[in-house]
């Protein structure tokens, strides 16, 4: 009888350990969130929807400019003058709107204190703000995991695009569907969801662009679906356009 050798299929929760180690490894702790406050981490999670962070962090400087990342001032901006001073990141009336929702909410439900609403349970905090008009799992999820420090995963387009490159996830699925795959894969560690998520941004943004990825540069290249580390070969992957995922932030 003959002995076929078979190569060992590595679990789900093994390969996304060793795509974080060797992302880390290779651009270190990424940092994030690049903010002073928890209040500007949420009016940064609202800013930053479908414009790239570059615009969210020129609607931020704006809103210091006029005095409004502190509370007192912000509960009493006007929306107009809120409009004005953030519409460097895109959809500025909805996103005034949104951040005036989530300061009226605060106000009434948490008495304005961002300790009270973000000492709920993730699941509770959660839910509250997917009620809010503007907040979408992602936005929640960042606010969740950056500002209240819960171990959520910010599964966005870009955390969706490099596991569906790899095959890890189907390119179709959703954020929700994404998000509970992780959970189901890794710890609830928030430090490593924090790093982590920050990783696999930064590796799209350097390599893996919706159009095209620059596989050959990128180091997880050697973790792609048929190359082992003893046969690595260059691959450039020409993404089709029927790829381009729907939500979340895309500044790559
Ligand atoms: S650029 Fe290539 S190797 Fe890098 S994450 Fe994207 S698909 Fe993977």
């Amino acid at each position: 009888m003959r002995l076929v050798a078979q190569e060992r299929v590595a679990a789900p929760g093994e390969t996304l350990h060793l795509f974080f180690s060797t992302l880390l490894d290779s651009f270190g702790p990424q940092g994030w969130w690049p903010a002073r406050t928890r209040l500007e981490v949420i009016l940064g999670a609202i800013l930053t929807q479908n414009t790239t962070w570059r615009n969210a962090t020129l609607a931020l400087k704006g809103m210091k400019k006029a005095g409004l990342l502190h509370w007192p001032a912000l509960r009493q901006v006007s929306v107009a003058d809120l409009e004005f001073c953030i519409r460097s990141a895109g959809f500025y009336r909805q996103k005034a709107r949104t951040i005036r929702g989530f300061v009226e909410w605060l106000e009434r439900r948490h008495g304005g204190s961002l300790d009270s609403f973000l000492g709920l349970d993730t699941a509770e905090g959660r839910r509250q703000l997917l009620d809010l008009k503007g907040v979408g799992p992602e936005t929640a999820d960042a606010i969740l995991l950056y500002a209240g420090r819960h171990a959520v995963f910010v599964s966005d387009a870009y955390t969706r695009r490099v596991l569906s490159r790899h095959r890890l996830l189907a390119e179709t699925v959703d954020y929700e569907f994404a998000r509970e795959f992780l959970h189901r894969h890794l710890p609830a560690d928030q430090a490593m969801f924090n790093e982590f998520h920050a990783l696999l941004v930064e590796v799209s943004k350097r390599y893996c662009h919706r159009q095209v990825a620059r596989c050959e540069e990128c180091p997880l290249r050697q973790f792609l679906p048929g190359v082992t580390a003893a046969s690595q070969v260059p691959i450039s992957v020409a993404i089709p356009r029927a790829e381009s995922v729907a939500a979340g932030r895309e500044g790559a």
